[in-house]
């Protein structure tokens, strides 16, 4: 917490607006759609609602496909199945480790030739860093398909100097206690369109109709953000910039200490594009490096310091098995690769050096022994 979100709290309390929707939801829904840059934002209980009140609002429903970045996780696509419709997993890129546009462009080829384009596109932006949100966008314009874009991990960066969340149909934010700023839960729909939002925002509130008696209908959701949290969020928003700030930072000490070596590699940020850097991620290549990611992993647990793989594809979790997807390219799939050799460090906006120095010691000492092990 920053310490700013005690204030909002109390004017709730005072207030005694303790309901979903108040001052506090208003006003953060405002701030919100202003430090973006669109016309409107809907506040709700988690980013997963979000996506799914987008996918209702564009009528996927059962027997429709929805096209959606395969490396992520598995809240982007969790609401396509709660549609009933058919999720269908799009490799990444090496350059953004985001949606291939050379995949997605086989894919939608594919299913214009077989006459069944998706509902909708759900582009993801990774670790902060935007996908290629031009050539993306284009196939999509193409053929006429609505974009959504997931930027739950990417609030504060920019690609080409457009806010992250902004480029598609639906844009959407977390604040799930492990975003770079939190609610302790809680997500935001945002749009250029008007219209789409205010829609939104009935379904969110169990799809009321305008009557005095309780009617119904359409089917609705309970989604709607609390007044309280949405008190935290106003807080926490007016330190976005300095988390951002405070992410970046950290992403260059790691880059400064370790990128010289051979075998590793950070993710990359794509020219013209400002990352959020929410997680520092880096590959280990065993074979230049002798030593595992899952060494690495190993040591900094045995330390009590936490990291982790990357995102597992959603195209390699059993509870997709058999489920469509589409390669970089017939050589190489890339999200695959990226799992087997990516690892997140601790990104913390609050991590001070010393701490840090502890991370990148712990990595270099598990590449040391290894070495030393091999001259014995
Ligand atoms: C966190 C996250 C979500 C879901 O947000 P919740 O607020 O936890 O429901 C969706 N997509 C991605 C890529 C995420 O990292």
């Amino acid at each position: 917490m920053s310490g700013n979100e005690q204030k909002y709290i109390r004017e709730a309390f005072a207030s005694n607006w303790i309901a979903p929707l108040g001052p506090n939801v208003d006003a953060f829904e405002k701030e919100i759609a202003q430090y973006v840059g669109v016309n409107e934002a809907a506040a709700v209980s988690s980013g997963t609602a979000a996506i799914h009140l987008a996918l209702s609002l564009l009528d996927v429903k059962k027997g429709d496909q929805v096209f959606c970045s395969t490396l992520t996780f598995i809240a982007s696509a969790n609401p396509i199945v709660y549609q009933g419709a058919e999720p269908v997993f799009i490799d990444s890129e090496p350059e953004t480790w985001n949606m291939s546009p050379q995949a997605l462009e086989k894919a939608l080829n594919d299913a214009a030739a077989e006459g069944k384009l998706p509902k909708a596109v759900i582009i993801v932006n990774l670790y902060g860093q935007s996908a290629k949100m031009d050539e993306l966008l284009s196939l999509c314009e193409h053929y006429q398909v609505p974009v959504i874009e997931d930027a739950a991990e990417s609030l504060g960066a920019r690609y080409k100097e457009k806010a992250s969340g902004t480029f598609g149909k639906f844009g959407v934010f977390s604040f799930n206690g492990n975003k770079i700023i939190t609610t302790s839960g809680g997500g935001m729909l945002v749009s250029h369109d008007a219209e789409a939002i205010k829609k939104a925002r009935f379904l969110a509130t169990q799809a009321r109709d305008e009557a005095v008696h309780y009617q119904h209908s359409v089917k609705g959701y309970n989604y709607r953000m609390s007044n309280i949290l949405a008190g935290v969020g106003r807080g926490q928003l007016e330190v976005l910039d300095e988390r951002v700030e405070a992410r970046r930072a950290i992403f260059q000490r790691y880059y400064d200490c370790l990128s010289t070596i051979t075998g590793i590699q950070f993710m990359p940020e794509l020219e013209g594009t400002y990352s959020n850097r929410w997680l520092t991620a880096m590959l280990i290549d065993e074979a230049q490096l002798g030593v595992s990611k899952d060494v690495i992993l190993k040591d900094l647990v045995e330390k009590n310091i936490e990291a982790r793989p990357v995102w597992k594809p959603l195209h390699m979790q059993p509870l997709f098995d058999g489920v469509t997807h589409y390669s970089h390219n017939d050589q190489e799939n890339v999200s695959e690769r990226l799992f087997h050799q990516g690892i997140c460090l601790p990104s913390g906006s609050n991590m001070t050096e010393e701490e840090q120095m502890r991370v990148i010691e712990s990595i270099k000492n598990s590449i040391e022994s290894k070495t030393l092990n091999e001259v014995i």
